[in-house]
């Protein structure tokens, strides 16, 4: 029998660019991810990308986000 054919399914931190820390479960660790649900301006309305025709403020208004 050999170890590791089967990688262990556990607790892992993910870590987004922008400071979050998300909590899950993966067989990788420490995973860093660049853009992250916290930061997606799909999510905050943040233009960090560029808005083309103020899509997201629409989003925002759809959705009676601020
Ligand atoms: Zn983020």
């Amino acid at each position: 029998m050999k170890d590791g054919i089967h990688p262990k399914y556990e607790q892992t931190t993910i870590r987004c660019a922008c400071g979050e820390v998300i909590e899950t479960g993966s067989t990788r660790k420490d995973i860093r991810v660049e853009i992250c649900s916290k930061c997606h301006p799909f999510f905050t309305g943040t233009q960090k990308l560029v808005d083309s025709g103020g899509r997201v403020d629409r989003f925002k208004k759809r959705f009676g986000m601020q």
